[in-house]
């Protein structure tokens, strides 16, 4: 049998001390989620009000915990202030440069409590915006933390975007206040946010006040405003330490955030605070096990929902000890990953399938040079993972020791809904295996009705129940949030997440990428990511996306963008090649019909394949909404070589 359709148990001595190992938590949860999301909510978070009822649900508007009243930052920190975690590091952090700084329960309360009162001297009040664009930096954990402590809304903005994404947000946000900071680094440059935010503010802005954070010490290069900007360190030197969190309502808005733009124009998630941490704070709990002796790192920016439920909330609701990272994987070496889980001990490592594939492509000698023996348990999440890269991450990184969850869901999930729980499940390469308990989901055919386990056939995710981190609406949009979400199957009141997927005969999830980009050749839905996951199966393939162009007899035909591994020539006999190795590995009918070989493929800013561009470039379309790539010169350069060669 291929490694990639064997399962992988977790072993004896993870299982027995894991967070959960009894199946039965599945049955019990199902058999009334409700009462099994209540019971989270009251034993891990502390609630200054019980609620009234657990769940209104006026389709396609959920409210949960109504009536009940907490506070979320109170939550992530003032209750740790007693005991043992008092001294305990909240935040272990290190920058790009190697300057390292470690926050313990203690001071990130206090700093988030200065903080607070800044807020507050400045005008802040509850339900006002605040937009925050810094890097991955203590700074950003505590702006996020001291608004939620007074009711500020906070929308955190990704410190690569440009001035014109940032104007759009806060714009949309009517943010007040922008916090961000003189700069940050990357590969070794120092990446200057003041001016981008500066840029960002000209003209007419709903902005009053910006403060700013000196990150790289280059005050006398940084403008600031007079009666505008004001220095982070000033205010704060200032300001009491002494804050009383307000209690809020559960269903008060906590926060904003823009999804990625994998599919068009982002959309503003609106999530609120009771059932958004209760979300959070289980699926961080059970999935990934967390132990105070943990130390946990995901490598997401703050500026995603990773960053926002599994950099910060979801960990710190529990007490866990979290390590922040700034830079590229690849500064100075390509290493540095490897380098800061040996120096610091860390025994949780969650990332995203796009940085899996690049360490393959840099070779198994980077990891190979560092003790990884800290590791634990290790997750995905961002896209599907190629059986490949879950192998590799497995073995290389792994050390084919520490269960893997791969975890799917999505901004307006606001948390995990299907993943393994690690001392449970026995994973197979590729499956997220099963909806969280207390998550019910389904695999449907365009009608809406459930699929067969086990078929081939490609299938539709719905969610069929309300779950309490779920979005509330999009901000100021709420039509576009009923069509975009709850049209699709009306009828049967199920949420449509857009994604593609198929349940086999054990019942567990295989996502197959996004429905949108599912091809249909000559009658057959053949799913993009298998046709990916085959090419990446190939010794020279280091990434590939795959995307079916018009093809007058076919309907579609499939053409293939891929990257190879270092040192590869890309030859017509190569390109032969990968299209006869698809079509052993899954069949004839997946055989591509184009192969374009590029240095690169179009991302998202959050490192996400863009396919939507790839078929706009296929079908000599005009680029749709690029705002979100990372690097537009990517398809920029594949429009001119695919007209050129086709
Ligand atoms: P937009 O909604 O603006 O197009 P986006 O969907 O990329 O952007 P996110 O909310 O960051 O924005 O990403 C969620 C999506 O990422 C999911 O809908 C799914 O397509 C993909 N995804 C996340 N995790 C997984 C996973 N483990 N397996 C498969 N797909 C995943
Ligand atoms: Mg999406």
């Amino acid at each position: 049998m291929a490694d990639t359709q064997k399962t992988f148990s977790p072993t004896a001595d993870f299982s027995a001390q894991a967070n959960i190992n009894d199946q039965s938590v599945y049955a019990e949860a199902a058999a009334d989620p409700q009462a099994w999301w209540a019971n989270q909510a009251q034993t891990l978070l502390d609630w200054t009000k019980p609620w009234d009822t657990v769940c209104e649900w006026n389709p396609p508007h959920a409210k949960w915990f109504v009536g009940g009243q907490l506070n979320v930052a109170a939550n992530c920190l003032d209750r740790h202030l007693t005991g043992a975690r008092r001294n305990k590091a909240a935040l272990i952090f290190e920058g790009e440069p190697g300057d390292t700084r470690v926050l313990t329960y203690w001071d990130l309360h206090r700093e988030v409590c200065k903080l607070s009162n800044v807020l507050l001297s400045l005008n802040i009040v509850k339900g006002d915006r605040v937009t925050i664009y810094l890097p991955t930096a203590p700074e950003a954990v505590i702006s996020m933390l001291a608004c939620a402590r007074i009711g500020a809304v906070h929308t955190v903005v990704f410190g690569g975007f440009s001035a014109d994404s940032l104007r759009e947000r806060i714009s949309d946000s009517q943010s007040k206040l922008l916090i961000t900071a003189d700069g940050g680094w990357r590969r070794g440059n120092k990446v200057t946010l003041k001016d981008t935010a500066d840029a960002a503010l000209e003209g007419e802005t709903t902005i009053e006040k910006v403060i700013v954070v000196n990150r790289t010490d280059d005050a006398k290069h940084v403008h600031m405003k007079q009666g505008r900007d004001f220095w982070w360190h000033r205010l704060m030197e200032e300001a009491d330490i002494k804050h009383e969190a307000l209690p809020m309502d559960a269903e008060d808005p906590l926060y904003i955030l823009y999804t990625s733009g994998s599919t068009g124009k982002p959309k503003g998630i609106l999530h609120t605070s009771g059932g958004y941490l209760t979300g959070v704070a289980a699926t961080t709990k059970y999935i990934f096990d967390i132990k105070d002796s943990d130390v946990y790192w995901c490598t997401a920016d703050v500026g995603w929902v990773t960053g926002h439920s599994y950099v910060v909330y979801g960990p710190l609701a529990n007490g866990a000890t979290v390590f922040l990272y700034e830079g590229a994987p690849d500064w100075p070496q390509r290493d540095r990953f490897w380098s800061l889980i040996e120096k610091y001990g860390v025994t949780i490592m969650y990332t995203a399938p796009t940085a899996i594939r690049a360490f393959m492509k840099w070779g198994t000698e980077w990891p190979a040079k560092h003790d990884l023996s800290t590791l634990r348990l290790l997750g995905s999440v961002g896209e599907p993972i190629n059986p490949e890269a879950w192998l590799w991450y497995n073995t290389h990184i792994g050390g084919g020791k520490c269960p893997i969850v791969d975890t799917w869901w999505q901004t307006e999930t606001g948390a995990i809904m299907i993943s393994p729980l690690p001392g449970l499940s026995a994973t197979k390469p590729a499956s997220a295996s099963r909806p969280f308990p207390g998550i019910a989901a389904e695999v449907v055919d365009e009608a809406g009705n459930p699929l067969p386990h086990g078929t081939d056939q490609t299938g539709i995710l719905v969610l069929t129940q309300p779950w309490p981190s779920m979005l509330r609406t999009l901000w100021r949009d709420d039509e576009r949030y009923k069509s975009v979400y709850w049209s699709k199957f009306a009828d049967k009141g199920y949420y449509f997440p857009g994604d593609g997927a198929r349940r086999d005969e054990e019942g567990d999830y295989w996502l197959l990428g996004r429905v949108d980009d599912i091809m249909l050749v000559a009658g057959h839905n053949i799913s993009t990511m298998e046709v990916e996951s085959a090419l990446v199966d190939h010794p020279a393939v280091a990434e590939a996306a795959v995307i079916g162009r018009t093809h007058e007899i076919k309907g579609q035909a499939i053409a293939a963008f891929v990257t190879l591994k270092d040192g590869v020539g890309h030859t017509s006999e190569l390109a032969g090649q990968l299209k006869d190795h698809v079509a052993k590995k899954i069949g004839a009918i997946s055989r591509p019909d184009d192969i374009l070989f590029s240095a690169e493929l179009p991302k998202t800013r959050s490192g996400k394949i863009m396919r939507r561009l790839l078929r706009d470039i296929a079908e000599g379309r005009a680029l749709g909404d690029t705002s979100t790539l990372a690097d537009p010169s990517v398809v920029a350069g594949l429009k001119e070589k695919y007209s050129e060669e086709s």
